[in-house]
């Protein structure tokens, strides 16, 4: 889930016991995303994936980490093609052939969260939506690989933007990563842009949500008449990255 609270306060460092509920809270979390992953196809409602994640965290004594926050009514969120996040899942809304769909799901451990999205073609899309993806998944990469101590956060942006713009698309203003911890959505806020050498120097036990929000077209958003739903302007499609990545001594450590 995005975070768009403009009050930025102090960053926590964890700590080792800290990092280690964080590691486990993020491998449950690959674990369920894989799960709800596979049952992507054609013809099924969203809401059966929803349903799936609830189940699935219920079984390792976890609680969806979205299910009631800000108010929102699903356990994960689900946002088909030109939806950018916050997707609500709906029995009466079906995935069909040649859509993208993103998955957007975080989860509460023994006190900690952990996040992560990952954006799928259901059966065969267009090249320019398999570009798309490519592309997403490839500035997220990027992204990560900027995390690194002593690194500034416009570093890590720039590098998720520039990945993004050299392929023709754009960057989501509006919504950012963040950090996460015991909360969902802790300071800092981290910009999928930025300028290299600008921001905050991240530090050893910085544990943050990076998520490139990548649009084919205009990187205006607008949010739907349900107030959640977030669709790019244009109406051209979006996809939607996301890993829980702590930052180490020894560089980037993704924890889910
Ligand atoms: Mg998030």
């Amino acid at each position: 889930m995005g975070w768009n609270d403009p009050h930025d306060h102090r960053v926590e460092v964890k700590g080792p016991a800290d990092l280690e509920r964080m590691r486990r809270a993020g491998s449950i979390l690959r674990v369920l995303c894989d799960e709800v992953a596979r049952r992507v196809q054609p013809g099924i409602p969203t809401e059966e994936l929803d349903r799936v994640f609830a189940r699935g965290v219920e079984r390792f004594g976890a609680k969806s980490a979205f299910y009631g926050l800000y108010g929102f009514p699903g356990h994960i969120c689900v946002s088909i093609n030109e939806e950018v996040v916050h997707g609500i899942p709906s029995p009466k809304r079906f995935l069909q052939e040649g859509d993208i769909v993103s998955l957007d799901m975080g989860l509460v451990l023994d006190g900690f969260c952990s996040d992560t999205a990952i954006s799928l073609p259901v059966g065969e899309v267009n090249e320019e939506k398999k570009r798309l993806l490519a592309t997403a998944r490839r500035a997220l990469a990027l992204g990560i690989q900027a995390c690194r101590a002593g690194n500034r956060l416009g570093d890590v942006g720039a590098a998720i933007q520039q990945c993004a713009e050299a392929a023709g698309f754009t960057v989501v203003r509006e919504y950012t990563g963040h950090g996460i911890g015991r909360a969902l959505h802790e300071p800092p806020k981290a910009p999928n842009f930025g300028t290299l050498g600008k921001g905050p120097r991240l530090q050893a036990g910085w544990v943050l949500a990076l998520e490139p929000m990548i649009n084919a077209g205009t990187w205006r958003v607008e949010t739907l008449d349900d107030q959640w739903t977030v669709v790019t302007q244009d109406r051209r499609p979006s996809a939607h990255f996301e890993h829980t990545v702590a930052i180490t001594v020894n560089g980037a450590e993704v924890l889910t």
